[in-house]
């Protein structure tokens, strides 16, 4: 197969007019000729800049817009917490109003700079109170100095939003369930971007992805409000993947119920592995995981490389579940280890389509696809 490829011409670098090819890239675009049709590389990114840089580093698409971190920028966080403190429908529908416009801008620039290539738009995943003053400071501020009566406000509503373990509680599709409005905006600033981009001669190719599904009514339920969005909308019809994050032991064992409604997995392989060892990413690592490695308790990370035994088993699972049920299904993973060589090869003979991973690492991913592919047996 070299012997072909060796006798091309090679292809000039990806995104860079006129500037003769380095040796990394002649050699990405030899990879890209093997993976082709095998195993994609898209970037996890969540702004028009990450996104060009993506695609300059020969991302074929970004697979996880994580949208939270849209509403961390300081000129959006007083907007959310707007919203999140609205009291009734009209107060809260003018905040979401407002959202509407910023989000629509943030995802046209992210459709621009991915024009003609799919772009995956996660729903708003964390529980509401990350985009919250902290309690405790809120506290200790009203002892010294008092609050002003909007601090009063945000204090009451963190206090309200306050869970004991917030990474198993009111985040991903729940949220959409308890308070529906925030997924509803988002879909339609989606749509609004789509449009306005299809409108100016673009080619949006636009995926919504629902994080943290465990049942199959979760995901028709949310599966049905993209649908009435993109029904309702003055567009018309648009064409939007749905689909879903899969990343609870739950949903990797009952991925025929999800299968029959998405039209896409995307293995969410940090929480998958948080939830299935037990181990809390916000602690574990700091606290025993060298210590874990050191002793031999664990043969490396499962943080950074997929642990094969059981987070494997999982995958492997619901990737023959999904498929018997749907076998048009798109598989793909966006957790960390999507850039991580010994995990892609892994991917790979688990059948998935494509890997997801930062923006920096997708040269790596584009080598390890290519070496994956070349040590699959059928070859
Ligand atoms: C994951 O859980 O693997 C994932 C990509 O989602 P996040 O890291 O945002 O929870
Ligand atoms: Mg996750």
């Amino acid at each position: 197969m070299f012997g072909d490829l060796l006798a091309q011409p090679v292809r000039p670098a990806l995104g860079e007019k006129g500037a003769p090819p380095d040796s990394l890239a002649i050699l990405c675009a030899w990879a890209d000729e093997i993976r082709a049709g095998h195993l994609g590389v898209r970037a996890n990114a969540d702004n028009g800049a990450d996104e060009a840089l993506a695609r300059s580093r020969g991302a074929e698409g970004i697979g996880l817009c994580r949208t939270e971190h849209l509403f961390l920028g300081p000129d959006r966080l007083p907007v959310v917490r707007k919203m999140i403190l609205a009291v009734g429908e009209e107060e809260e529908a003018a905040a979401l109003d407002e959202l509407r416009e910023v989000q629509r801008g943030d995802f046209a620039a992210i459709l621009e700079a991915m024009d003609g290539l799919p772009v995956t738009v996660r729903l708003l995943d964390p529980p509401l109170h990350e985009f919250l003053p902290d309690v405790a400071s809120l506290d200790l501020k009203a002892a010294i100095e008092g609050l002003s009566a909007e601090e009063e406000r945000l204090c009451e509503a963190a206090r309200n939003c306050k869970e004991q373990n917030p990474m198993l509680g009111t985040r991903g599709v729940r949220l959409g369930v308890v308070k529906p409005g925030p997924y509803a905006m988002q879909v339609r600033a989606l749509l609004d971007a789509a449009e306005a981009r299809a409108t100016a001669g673009g080619h949006p190719v636009v995926e919504v992805m629902i994080p943290l599904t465990v049942t199959g009514e979760e995901l028709a339920r949310a599966r049905s409000w993209v649908e009435d969005a993109v029904a309702e909308h003055p567009a018309g019809r648009l064409e939007v993947a749905v689909g879903t994050m899969v990343e609870t032991p739950r949903a990797a064992l009952k991925a025929d119920e999800l299968a029959a409604r998405a039209d896409f997995f995307s293995f969410g392989t940090n929480d998958l592995t948080q939830m299935t060892f037990g181990f809390s990413r916000d602690d574990v690592e700091a606290r025993m995981m060298s210590l874990y490695l050191e002793r031999g308790l664990i043969p490396a990370n499962p943080f950074q490389t997929i642990d094969q035994d059981a987070i494997g088993e999982l995958i492997r699972l619901a990737v023959t579940r999904g498929r018997a049920v749907n076998p048009a299904l798109k598989l793909g993973v966006c957790g960390e280890h999507g850039g991580d060589p010994a995990s892609i090869d892994f991917f790979s003979r688990a059948g998935l389509d494509h890997v997801r991973c930062s923006p920096y690492r997708v040269p790596i991913a584009r080598l390890a696809a290519a070496q994956a592919v070349l040590a699959m047996p059928s070859r």
